[in-house]
């Protein structure tokens, strides 16, 4: 069981921001912009890579309802998922990261030099 199913089942609080029957928005413990929530499903796929894509298309409805909710859809944000080891997935529960309210430069989300790596 992931931190993440601990804190759908209430064992662990979070700071809520939107839920229903299948989804979850809270914010991060540690945030990386001025907003910064983590968006689940209920159900524990492992990533990105795993999830069923039927599901997609409604947690894609549940994270634009969030992003309207916050008032991020006027000014704009990013969506991130960090999928498997190299993609710096720490949580092993399917989960996007909204980040707003700030205009975010690209390599403030990034330690790694694209050259370190060629
Ligand atoms: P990942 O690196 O797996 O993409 O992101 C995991 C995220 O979960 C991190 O941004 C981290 O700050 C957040 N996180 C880890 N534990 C908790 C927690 O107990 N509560 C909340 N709200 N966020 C958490």
């Amino acid at each position: 069981m992931t931190i993440f199913s601990k804190i759908i089942s209430g064992e662990i609080p979070c700071n809520k921001v939107l839920e229903n029957e299948n989804f979850l928005a809270f914010h991060d413990i540690n945030p990386k912009a001025p907003i910064h929530i983590l968006i689940i499903p209920k159900t524990e796929y492992k990533n990105f890579q795993e999830v069923d894509p039927k599901i997609m298309s409604e947690m894609t409805q549940f994270i634009q309802q969030v992003a309207t909710f916050l008032g991020l859809d006027k000014g704009g944000y990013r969506l991130i998922t960090n999928n498997g080891d190299d993609g710096g997935q720490e949580v092993l529960h399917l989960h996007f990261h909204l980040l707003g309210g700030a205009k975010l430069s690209w390599g403030h989300l990034s330690d790694s030099d694209p050259k370190n790596h060629l």
